[in-house]
């Protein structure tokens, strides 16, 4: 199977700033996080805290509804007793109101308000009620209801729609609805141990929602304020913690083109020197030869690796010069490049085709002469006898798409990404006599990128690779 990747082009100062970005949106981002589980935790325990203390004061409501239960229904039954006319006409004497107690179509007799019953009921004490007056003004209701579920009377304002509920437990039950609670009780006689009656008491949440609402704003608001306190000091924390990164940085590339370009003369003069005694085989002992060879050798890779490294920190640190870009004719370009390694390919036995359009591109005949000849001489180089190298050249949507393919050893999938890192070599043992740096694509690369291009390389190890290079016409 082949595998693909592809050099889109990233300047350093890009990478730099896709670096700043990342710290940034990362800082930001856990910030944002931690405030936002400050915030959720902050507001569920104010809210819970909330409904509690309003079920407490339903407790409190239903103790003091309890206490009154005995009272309200046994004048409710008198009242109902006299209502339905099954008092005796003594009692009617001693106890004479008039009945007040309705009764619906079925004959169900109907609720009363508790004004009412003690209005009737002259001689109810009142101080037993102990809801004070607040009952009537507070967002509360409670309700009375005899062992048949019929409601006695209710007092308050606020109610819920819905009958008692079926199951009710000793302790009770509370009902959560989104603007009431309510806590039903039943009543029972504790001597006998029967249920004689239930009371529900309901409190509205109005007052509770109206603190959490405010209470979301005030989070709310303060993660927006803290948010753009984040973001500004995100900016700049980010920027001075990089600063002396991307100074490290700029330091290194200019001490390796100053490197760089010190050591050129002293280069020179060494390959100059080894030269002149070469040219003068007589003046030289039989058995230094194979050493003034050896340092022939080295002095010129060195020079190779300096130029390299030269070209690469010039590259990074000036920006293409299009005024001096050339209408290059490519076809002619890669024509006189494959010439050139035509020589190899046939002493390595490795047949070499090619395939152009005529047509013409924009930039540095140098630099595109190296980036192509990189790529030809590797297939060639990394090509067993008996292979073929073809370069193709063809335009495409105003693209000039150069191909060049090998039926060479491969580039292994884990490797792919890292051909074009700088010094990179997939086997720098078995490769160390077949020349080069490792610098080779990398130069490609940034040649590409400075004309506005990109290098595609697909490959399958065993059974070679396609370097695609694509530089825009125009
Ligand atoms: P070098 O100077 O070693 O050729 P390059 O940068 O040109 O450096 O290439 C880097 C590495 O990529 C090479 O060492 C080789 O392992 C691999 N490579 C490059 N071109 C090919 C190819 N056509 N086929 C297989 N491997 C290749």
């Amino acid at each position: 199977m082949a595998w693909a990747t592809d050099s889109t082009p990233i300047s350093k100062r890009k990478q730099f700033r896709r670096l700043r970005d990342r710290f940034l949106f990362t800082y930001i981002g856990v910030i944002a996080a931690t405030m936002g589980i400050f915030a959720i935790v902050t507001y569920e325990v104010v809210a819970i805290h909330r409904n509690r203390q309003l079920d407490d004061q339903l407790r409190q409501l239903s103790a003091s509804a309890l206490r009154l239960f005995p009272i309200l229904n046994y004048e409710y039954g008198e009242i109902l007793a006299e209502s339905r006319g099954e008092v005796d006409e003594d009692d009617r004497e001693e106890d004479p109101h008039d009945p007040i107690i309705t009764f619906d179509a079925a004959g169900n007799p109907q609720a009363l308000k508790l004004e009412d019953l003690i209005e009737a009921e002259g001689e109810l004490d009142t101080s037993m009620l102990a809801l004070g007056d607040s009952i009537n003004e507070l967002p509360q209701g409670i309700e009375w209801y005899r062992a048949n579920r019929a409601l006695i009377v209710k007092e308050g304002n606020k109610f819920p729609e819905a009958a008692l509920p079926e199951q009710l437990p000793r302790q009770g039950k509370i009902i959560k609805r989104h603007d009431f609670h309510s806590l039903s009780l039943p009543i029972y006689d504790e001597a006998q141990q029967t249920n004689v009656g239930y009371v529900r008491v309901t409190a509205s949440t109005a007052q509770v929602e109206a603190e959490l609402i405010q209470l979301r704003w005030g989070l709310l608001l303060g993660a927006l304020g803290a948010s753009g306190l984040t973001v500004i000091t995100g900016i700049w924390l980010t920027r001075a913690s990089l600063s002396p990164v991307v100074q490290s940085f700029e330091q290194l590339r200019q001490f390796t083109a100053d490197a760089s370009h010190e050591l050129r003369n002293p280069l020179t003069a060494i390959q100059a020197s080894v030269a002149v005694m070469q040219n003068h085989p007589e003046r030289i002992d039989e058995r230094d030869e194979a050493k003034l060879e050896a340092i022939a050798t080295a002095s010129s890779q060195m020079r190779e690796l300096v130029e390299d490294l030269l070209l690469l920190a010039r590259m990074d640190h000036h920006a293409p010069n299009r005024s001096m870009w050339r209408d290059i004719p490519l076809d002619e370009l890669l024509e006189d490049l494959v010439d050139l390694v035509r020589d190899r390919a046939d002493q390595a036995k490795v047949q070499l085709t090619e395939s152009f359009k005529s047509l013409t591109v924009q930039g540095d005949a140098d630099q595109l002469k190296r980036l192509f000849l990189n790529l030809i001489s590797n297939a060639v180089q990394y090509t067993p006898a008996g292979g073929s190298v073809a370069v193709d050249l063809e335009v495409m949507t105003n693209t000039a798409v150069v191909q060049v393919k090998d039926t060479g050893i491969g580039i292994a999938p884990e490797h792919l990404t890292k051909v074009f890192e700088r010094f990179w070599r997939a086997d720098p043992a078995r490769q160390a006599d077949a020349g080069g740096t490792g610098l080779g694509l990398a130069i490609s690369l940034a040649i590409a990128q400075r004309h506005g291009g990109k290098i595609t390389v697909t490959s399958e190890v065993g059974t070679g690779s396609c370097f695609e290079v694509c530089l825009p016409l125009g």
